[in-house]
């Protein structure tokens, strides 16, 4: 019964992950569609009263309301499981939806939280602003220093909070020495694993509780939607994750899991073969700039451990110009391909100033603690030809006087 192979496990899990991209969580209607439908709907009609009684009443297998549950995302929710080695995931509208549920889910006032300095923008605003407004109090480390986190530990310490590697600063995280820390103490690890992704790096193998994504990132791959996904624990996700989220609605949309759906299916390819492009303009940029970041370089000072922790590089680069926001800026105008944008994991190249786009929220003082200088910009390596990236730089890295 081919209908049906996407949906068991049995088989499913002995296929390498390439497969499970492509077919992981399929599930066919009786017309045999080959590619997976999308299913529009914001409600579920019942063949009898006393079947949506039981279904309520969780006596019943099927689904009651999209808010809670829908094919399209339930297909998505099991490749990304399955792709991450997890027991079970949950999509949401966004990584900042995930983010946002999967520490509310769990922390209450007067629970204390240790997250890593370097982080995407808007998860430093969930650290630094949000969750102390509701009394729960984080402590912020250089995720770089497995004794940081330890040193930060107290009685009420619950989670543990990071990315790696790390955004816009590429600072790598030793997975298997900071989750072996919390699970000495009984301290919950969320890794942010947006820019590895399951196919490079899988944080679970190295001790960790949740994995939480921007799936609008790698995994759409090609800058079309929104979304985002947490995965965990069969018991993390249906009693902590989703009593938060099937009351507060973070949902992911039907149409956007199929778009993510179909993005997954190209991921190995995509993934693998950025990160070969990024290897090779990260090259041409090295003896050229002041300073150059990827973890994929040797001269990465944390290279080894990003090496032993990942398949290969990722997609982003980070340089530091000496210039000031002057020359970054000037190098962004003077780049005919590549693009301006904040977004990354795009199959386009695509460059931005942190400080002045995605880190601008953040105080002068926190920017320059996490490494986002005037100087910096962060780029996405994207399936152009790479040697046709490695001459647009060229030519604007001479407009710069580089
Ligand atoms: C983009 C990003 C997010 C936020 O995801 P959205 O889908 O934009 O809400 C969170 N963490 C990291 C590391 C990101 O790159």
């Amino acid at each position: 019964m081919k209908k049906h192979t996407g949906q068991d496990r049995s088989i499913t899990q002995t296929w390498r992950p390439a497969t499970q991209a492509v077919r992981g969580g399929t599930v066919r209607s009786h017309f045999g569609e080959t590619s997976e439908a999308i299913y529009l709907t914001s409600g579920y009609a019942y063949d009898c009263a006393a079947d949506a009684a039981a279904r309520f009443a969780g006596e019943q297998v099927g689904m009651t309301y999209s808010r809670l549950q829908n094919p399209s995302v339930e297909m998505l929710e099991q490749r990304i499981a399955l792709l991450e080695g997890a027991e079970a995931a949950r999509c949401t509208a966004s990584g900042m939806a995930a983010m946002t549920a999967v520490l509310l889910c769990q922390l209450s006032q007067g629970d204390h939280l240790v997250a890593g300095r370097a982080a995407f923008g808007s998860c430093r605003w969930l650290t630094d602003t949000l969750l102390p407004r509701f009394g729960i109090e984080t402590t912020i480390v250089d995720g770089r220093d497995p004794d940081q986190w330890k040193a930060a530990i107290r009685p009420n310490t619950k989670v543990f909070f990071f990315e790696t590697p790390a955004n816009p600063t590429l600072d790598i995280v030793d997975l298997a020495a900071v989750c072996g820390i919390a699970r000495e103490a009984g301290i919950t690890t969320v890794v942010d694993n947006a820019f590895a992704t399951p196919l490079l790096q899988k944080p679970l193998d190295y001790g960790a509780d949740i994995v939480a994504y921007s799936a609008t990132k790698m995994m759409d791959g090609q800058g079309r939607v929104l979304a985002g996904a947490v995965c965990g624990t069969q018991e993390f996700i249906e009693k902590t994750f989703l009593a938060f989220t099937r009351n507060t609605g973070p949902t992911l949309s039907a149409f956007n899991a199929w778009v993510v759906l179909k993005g997954l299916e190209t991921l190995d390819l995509r993934i693998r073969r950025q990160s070969e492009n990024a290897l090779k303009v990260a090259r041409f940029l090295e003896p050229r700039v002041p300073t150059l970041l990827y973890p994929g370089l040797a001269s990465h000072p944390q290279h080894e451990l990003a090496m032993r922790q990942m398949d290969a590089g990722g997609t982003i680069l980070s340089l530091y110009l000496d210039g000031g926001r002057t020359q970054a800026h000037g190098l962004l105008d003077a780049l005919q391909l590549v693009d301006i944008s904040n977004n990354i994991g795009d199959s386009r190249s695509l460059m931005t100033h942190p400080a002045s786009t995605t880190h601008a929220g953040l105080s002068a003082e926190v920017r320059e603690s996490m490494g986002v200088t005037e100087g910096m910009l962060r780029l996405n390596v994207g399936l152009e030809h790479p040697d046709d990236v490695i001459e647009d730089f060229d030519r604007a890295l001479k407009a710069v006087g580089l």
